[in-house]
């Protein structure tokens, strides 16, 4: 039998939907929010989600924003690169865009501290960081999220020993919903600097952000397809051996692709892959995903077991990030670190008990615990990150209300940005310090400017 290298499995199969290319936003149904006639609309990436705000403020800078603040009423929603599939940015309001600012500002090479605008794409930051002599601990899947857009969610990469993107923030600058410069860290005002590192954009806007570095490192990545089962049974020793270890089980089959990551000294190989190499598997195996879900499994398992391990080299932040360019909804819950092989193992035995027609893989991950008090590790305890996924053009609803539930029972907090159905009773028992945040947020926005509906439910806000 003809073997498989990971790259044309990707391109032909269910990992296709996490990594391949098709515009499916264009023909999402989503949900519609904050209608009103003669505005430029405003849609997430995924296109699940439209607002027709009354404006944009493009800021120039921090005096400009603070001014526009200062002088005007009514709602504000700051939005970062639209990469939230919870609603936490439409309004019909005023969009407050900070693209402009953005940039590395300044870096402290003895501390590895690096400061950067507030508005830059993660995906920015590896090349003038790795000029300065510095590289980021850990990325998310993706590089396209801004930086206060990342971290006001608690995003997220892998890793045991690494903690979320808002972990590493040693210092922010806030403008506050009544236009005042706010600069604060761990020593001026720990409350808010443990408030605003986590903050949903519900505290005002941040406008530059300081990151703790380290020095610039190389990393392999590993990967190979093996048997669910086999992966969790190992998993303990993965996750110590890996500088960075996750797995994608893919649905109605036996195995999960894990992908392995740690820091090496060798050559750069990275290969781009091949367009016509693709294409021919592409074409070979297009028709499998119409065979319904109860027969996949041994089509899936066949394909799983012709895969090849790959390797590649790069450059940390490189190797760290992917291109996900075909349009998907996600949820996403954190569970704490004991409770995640057996919550991960409920969605699976459940999508084939239920018979759900589900082609895009799980996603298993590792975060460690933190300080801030929103973050979905935050606490005494780490956590295991597990995601579902629902192509653009389909109705999620349906699939992520039977696995929600799941979540719940395994002691899961809901990624911000990410779809869920929780408000503000359910997350205050999450959360020991919510009702702290309520309370600054309620003190640093009394008109309730920064909230939407989506917001209000989270907050607990009403009228
Ligand atoms: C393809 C894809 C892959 C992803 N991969 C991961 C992953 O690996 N790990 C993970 O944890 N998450 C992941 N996410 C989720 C994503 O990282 C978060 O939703 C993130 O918050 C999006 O950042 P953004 O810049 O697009 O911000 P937006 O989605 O535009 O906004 C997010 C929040 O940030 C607030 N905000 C934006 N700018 C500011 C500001 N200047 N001041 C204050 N608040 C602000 C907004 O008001 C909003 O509340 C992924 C999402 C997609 C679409």
């Amino acid at each position: 039998m003809k073997r498989l290298n990971r790259r044309k499995f990707m391109a032909t199969s269910a990992l296709a939907m996490l990594y391949g290319a098709s515009p499916a936003w264009l023909r999402a149904s989503g949900t519609t929010t904050s209608r009103t006639s003669a505005t430029v609309p405003w849609r997430n990436w995924s296109g699940a989600l439209e607002a027709h705000p009354a404006g944009r403020f493009a800021a120039t800078s921090e005096e400009h924003l603070a001014q526009f603040l200062a002088t005007t009423q009514g709602a504000v929603r700051p939005v970062g690169s639209g990469h939230s599939f919870s609603p936490l940015v439409p309004t019909d309001g005023q969009l407050i865009v900070i693209d402009q600012l953005h940039g590395l500002l300044d870096h402290d090479p003895a501390a590895l501290t690096a400061t950067f605008g507030a508005g830059t794409r993660l995906g920015d930051m590896g090349a003038p960081l790795q000029a300065a002599g510095q590289a980021m601990f850990n990325l998310p899947d993706i590089d396209r999220q801004t930086l206060a857009g990342a971290t006001a969610t608690a995003t997220h990469g892998t890793g045991i020993n690494f903690k979320c993107l808002s972990g590493y923030v040693t210092a922010l600058r806030l403008v506050t919903p009544a236009g005042d410069i706010v600069d604060v860290d761990a020593t001026s005002d720990p409350q808010l600097f443990n408030a605003a590192r986590v903050s949903l954009g519900a505290l005002g806007i941040i406008t530059r952000m300081t990151m703790q570095n380290r020095t610039p490192y190389r990393l392999k990545q590993t990967t190979w397809l093996e048997k669910t089962d086999v992966l969790l049974a190992n998993f303990d020793q993965h996750v110590a051996q890996y500088r960075h270890f996750e797995i994608f089980p893919l649905t109605h089959s036996d195995y999960a692709m894990a992908l392995a990551t740690d820091e090496t000294s060798e050559p750069i190989n990275n290969p781009t892959p091949s367009p016509e190499e693709d294409a021919a598997f592409d074409d070979a195996m297009s028709g499998w995903r119409m065979v319904p879900p109860a027969m996949r499994k041994p089509l899936i398992n066949g394909m799983a077991m012709m895969i090849e391990p790959s390797e590649r080299v790069d450059t940390s932040y490189k190797i760290l990030t992917n291109v996900r360019s075909n349009r998907f909804n996600e949820m996403e819950y954190a569970v704490p670190l004991a409770n995640g092989a057996a919550c991960l193992e409920e969605i699976l035995w459940t999508i084939d008990e239920q018979n759900l027609d589900v082609v895009f893989p799980l996603e298993y991950r590792y975060v460690a615990r933190d300080d801030t008090w929103l973050s979905m590790s935050s606490g005494d305890e780490d956590h295991a990150a597990i995601s579902v996924h629902r192509i653009a053009s389909e109705d999620y609803r349906p699939y992520f209300d039977v696995i929600e539930p799941i979540f719940w029972k395994y002691g899961g907090r809901p990624h911000w940005g990410k779809v869920h159905s929780l408000g503000a009773a359910q997350l205050g028992r999450l959360y020991p310090r919510f009702a702290e945040f309520q309370a600054l947020r309620a003190r640093l926005d009394p008109q309730g400017r920064m909230l939407n509906d989506h917001l209000r439910k989270v907050f607990g806000v009403t009228g």
